[in-house]
């Protein structure tokens, strides 16, 4: 048989680039020597015959080479001197007029055009592939923005021919990301989808329809996307957010320390690269320190709140709801006629432009991938599709493995079995098993066996702030919901104080067919020691329940019991008792049915206990009502 021809996936970006591939395992970003899923679109030149410096590095020291740095080439490819007027004012290197008006770049007297600075950037990310797969990258797609006209996309042709690389496919950025999503792959109704594209310097949002079933063989991904509307801003992005925390900070220094403090341009910039750390800080955690060191015994020191920082950048984020709000009008739809949104670049993981994207299409929009490598990854998969490589990759109308999560004693709750049709739905009700419990891990495992280390872990998250109460009394409703298009949403909430914490998941990624039968048939060979496993974990956490409880009600009531009953009760719980013992080591070697007997002769054991206590609380209770 002969080799399929290895093809990536490239995400040129305006502020980040990446490489990627698909193979039997799925897509994956591929990484750089360090480990780096992103590489900075940033390349410095240094006079003379040297290498360019491409990537963290040149960004790092950006602010000492103004005029040798070359960032946001994309704005210039393939347009012309007269059309890149308001994006000059913006960068610190000079652009000048090339042969037909087009767009140059001038470093130390050096004319360079966008597609040799690019061609940098995919010559980087090619070797970066092939250092890692350990064979030769010949041949790639690319994508380019949905808006892009001719000239734009063959200057980025242009660029990968620079590079040493067959651009086999010029991909839509919005079409790469729904792809990875596997969107389209099993949809037997036409869908519409929106993708929410806000990344470093640019916000784009992007209408598709989805057309099912067109071509054969699947050959032309391209062809099921349809591209309904697009509408942006060129000058929106994350570098907005790093500005305006930098200009808050400087006003409030000037507003503390004296009005005449100057800050030159390497200050500014070493500012912003703090502003922005603080941002992307505060997409997960709820306040950042702000320190900053001015001399002569002047700190500034401030903490930044989540909610300061949402409340700073909501106009900026309606600006990208009134784009939206303009594709719509444009593709002659209403919010509601969308089925899918898919959240892309970097700075949607803010979550208030998730919150305010999901209320404005009213629909919980994708997140389950990476934004900021989504469209690298569908770039990948379009190449397993051209390659001939992707035959082989899961993408059925089941759901290939169970799903459910993890419960005490590292046991599996199965809530969607193996071979339900999609979209699917369970719920099931879980409780706490310590005393005062306020958090519970939802963890989400994916695989036949009965036992967390035998399953795959899909993710995990904190349900938190369930007020204290004993253990078994909170109601946390876990409900799973995969949608059509394989998406796993796992919601928690508990009953009486109304949390809830949510994760979503693309559980099908990465498992190739012969893994899924290589985990059935492991799972059928263990089924016996499984089920066993899982009978003994279950026994074990209901004894000890019963044990706690029983004697509880011992101290409660047992004086008044006649001392034979005492006894026996006493003797069964230790009988019990070594049972549970036994359970916390090998669990292989405890005889079940035995375990089972010991705690079912407990319980019977136990009714003249329950009457009393119960009898004990009426009476309690009557006293109580009485004063
Ligand atoms: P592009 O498509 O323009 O090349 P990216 O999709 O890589 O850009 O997005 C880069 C932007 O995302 C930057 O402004 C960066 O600060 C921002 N970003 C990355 N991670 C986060 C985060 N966790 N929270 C907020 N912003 C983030
Ligand atoms: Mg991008």
């Amino acid at each position: 048989m002969e080799a399929a021809e290895l093809i990536v996936g490239i995400d040129l970006g305006t502020t980040n680039s990446l490489v990627a591939v698909c193979d039997e395992r799925g897509p994956r970003i591929i990484h750089d020597a360090k480990g780096r899923p992103l590489l900075p679109s940033v390349v410095r030149f240094g006079g003379g015959k040297s290498e360019p410096v491409v990537g963290y590095e040149a960004r790092e020291h950006a602010v000492e080479f103004p005029a040798q740095t070359v960032y946001s080439v994309k704005r210039l490819m393939g347009r012309g001197f007269g059309d890149v007027q308001e994006d000059v004012p913006h960068l610190t290197y000079a652009v000048v007029p090339g042969e037909h008006d087009t767009a140059r770049v001038n470093v130390d007297s050096r004319v360079y055009s966008p597609q040799e600075i690019s061609a940098v950037i995919l010559r980087t990310l090619k070797d970066q592939a092939q250092a890692a797969l350990r064979r030769e990258v010949r041949k790639a797609v690319i994508t380019v923005p949905a808006y892009f006209d001719d000239a734009q996309r063959q200057a980025t042709r242009d660029a990968g021919r620079l590079a040493g690389l067959e651009v086999v496919r010029i991909v839509n950025e919005p079409t790469a990301a729904a792809l990875a999503y596997g969107i389209g792959e099993r949809s037997r109704e036409p869908q519409t989808i929106a993708v929410y594209d806000l990344g470093g310097g640019t916000f784009d949002i992007s209408i598709l329809q989805v057309i099912p079933g067109a071509p054969d063989g699947k050959q032309e991904a391209e062809s099921f996307f349809q591209v309904l509307s697009t509408a942006g801003d060129t000058h929106l992005g994350g570098d907005d957010v790093d500005w305006m925390i930098v200009e808050s900070v400087l006003g409030e220094v000037r507003e503390q320390f004296g009005a005449e403090l100057k800050f030159g341009a390497s200050t500014r910039q070493a500012l912003r690269n703090f502003a922005e750390a603080t941002k992307i800080n505060l997409s997960s955690a709820d306040e950042a320190s702000l320190q900053i060191d001015l001399g002569d015994g002047r700190r500034y020191s401030r903490t930044l709140t989540r909610h300061e920082l949402q409340e700073m950048i909501r106009p900026w984020v309606e600006r990208t709801i009134r784009s939206c709000e303009r594709a719509m009008r444009d593709a002659k739809l209403t919010p509601k006629q969308i089925d899918r949104v898919v959240m892309v670049g970097g700075s949607t993981r803010i979550p208030l432009v998730r919150e305010m994207v999901g209320a404005f299409f009213q629909t919980k929009p994708y997140t389950a991938l990476d934004p900021d490598q989504v469209v690298a990854l569908g770039a990948a998969v379009q190449a397993s599709i051209l390659s001939g490589l992707n035959r082989d990759v899961l993408l059925l109308d089941v759901i290939p493995l169970s799903l459910g999560i993890e419960t005490v004693g590292g046991a599996v709750a199965k809530l969607i079995m193996r071979n339900s049709t999609v979209p699917a739905r369970a719920t099931e009700m879980f409780s706490t098993s310590i005393d005062n419990q306020t958090n519970v891990k939802i963890h989400v495992l994916q695989g036949e066996r009965e036992l967390v280390k035998d399953c795959r872990s899909l993710g995990e998250f904190d349900l938190r702030g369930i007020p204290a109460m004993p253990a078994g009394i909170p109601q946390v409703e876990v409900e799973f919901l995969v949608d059509a298009n394989g998406i796993l949403n796992v919601t928690a909430g508990e009953r009486r104080s109304g949390k809830r914490a949510a994760i979503q998941i693309v559980p099908r990624h990465g498992l190739t067919r012969e893994e899924v039968e290589r985990m059935e048939a492991e799972s059928l060979a263990h089924a016996r020691e499984d089920m066993h496993a899982h009978r003994v974990v279950d026994l074990a956490v209901n004894a000890a329940l019963d044990i706690k409880w029983i004697r509880e009600a011992m101290k409660r009531v047992g004086a008044g019991l006649d001392s034979t009953y005492r006894r026996e009760l006493e003797k069964r719980i230790e009988e019990l008792h070594q049972f549970v013992e036994m359970s916390r080591g090998d669990s292989g070697s405890i005889d079940a049915d035995a375990f089972h007997r010991a705690k079912e002769e407990l319980d019977r054991a136990s009714v003249r206990l329950h009457e009393a206590a119960i009898t004990k609380s009426l009476q309690d209770e009557d006293v109580a009502i009485e004063r």
